[in-house]
């Protein structure tokens, strides 16, 4: 098998690919360089190569390095501050509507449970000694201490001193497979729930604090045809569906994608990049760019193939099999540079 680089992303590509008249991430007209080439070599030995101008460059991007890698050393020593917090913190929104929905009695659970791990003032009342009875002030006193404190860490993230009701999620079940559905651009606050099956699924976008939950979706084809932006959620699983991404992926956004046997096809030209943080497990994925801080983890089903175009700034792409004794993948990556990574986990 031929191999030749993409001129622009430098890609490794095979020659006997069919449909490479483009470069399939960055879009670069391959037809008309490699015929270029072609008759360039048969005029004249002109070298092909285009003009270089990495030493100038790799200068520049050691104080970029420089400066990025001080900065990642800042992120990680705040990351490491964090944890402590995670623990006892309940996950935003939906678990605090559970809590509220839930009887004393469970909360009285939760306090009893965390009072068994916590404390030391707690370990003074018994010490893993009678599981059977338990003591009913002991839970009661717990939460009386942990509701100001889970008060105050909600506060702390954000989520306000007295919990809102919450935004009003929409369940919507679609049931027609012959059918295409489109999820118009969600913002703010909104939030769906979108499960059952169709024949093509089109998502123009979220933004804001938007969240799209797709489950166990059936769909052949789904597209990503807008931005996903600010602080928006979008979860899907949909296996062995074909799907292509139109829209960029950026700001604080988080998308996770679950296609197992299926294709996830980033267009030329669109990028993750911002603090994004993409989760895509399938079997053939093809990424255009990742730039900023963005962080991309792909998981590969047996026999699966990534390729992604640049890799730029201090983003990071990792990779792994889905199973560890899977053959392994097809992984090809063009341009990284400056801080980027690529890391098989
Ligand atoms: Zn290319």
């Amino acid at each position: 098998m031929r191999v030749f680089r993409c001129p622009s992303c430098r890609l490794p590509l095979a020659r006997s690919e069919a449909d490479l008249q483009r470069c399939p991430v960055c879009g670069r007209d391959l037809e008309q360089t490699s015929s270029a080439r072609s008759r360039a070599r048969a005029e004249q030995p002109v070298s092909d190569s285009p003009p270089d101008d990495a030493p100038d460059r790799r200068t520049f991007g050691v104080g970029w390095a420089l400066l990025v890698i001080g900065l990642l050393a800042g992120g990680t020593l705040l990351y490491m501050v964090r944890p402590r917090w995670t623990n006892p913190r309940p996950a935003p929104q939906a678990p605090v509507q559970q809590t509220r929905a839930d009887s004393p009695a469970a909360q009285g659970a939760a306090a009893g449970a965390s009072a068994s791990m916590a404390s030391p003032t707690a370990g003074a009342s018994s010490p893993t000694g009678s599981p059977a009875t338990p003591a009913p002030r002991s839970p009661r006193l717990m939460a009386a201490i942990e509701a100001p404190r889970m008060e105050e860490i909600a506060r702390a993230f954000g989520a306000g001193a007295s919990p809102p009701a919450g935004p009003p999620v929409e369940n919507v079940v679609l049931d027609d497979a012959k059918h295409p559905y489109i999820v118009e651009p969600l913002q703010g606050t909104e939030r769906i729930n979108l499960s059952g099956q169709a024949s093509r699924l089109t998502i123009k976008g979220l933004d804001g604090n938007a969240q799209l939950d797709i489950t166990g979706l059936q769909a052949r084809e789904i597209k990503i045809s807008g931005d996903i932006r600010g602080n928006a959620v979008l979860r899907l699983k949909s296996p062995y569906s074909s799907m292509t991404v139109q829209g960029n992926i950026g700001g604080q956004a988080r998308v996770e994608i679950e296609s197992f046997g299926g294709s996830i096809k980033f267009y030329y030209n669109t990028t993750i990049a911002g603090s994004a943080r993409v989760t895509i497990a399938a079997h053939s994925v093809r990424i255009s760019r990742i730039d900023d801080q963005a962080d991309v983890s792909v998981v590969l089903s047996r026999g699966g193939i990534l390729r992604a175009g640049y890799v730029q700034g201090s983003s990071r792409l990792r990779w792994r099999k889905a199973e560890a004794d899977d053959p392994k993948p097809q992984v090809y990556t063009g341009k990284v540079t400056g801080a980027a990574k690529v890391e098989q986990e």
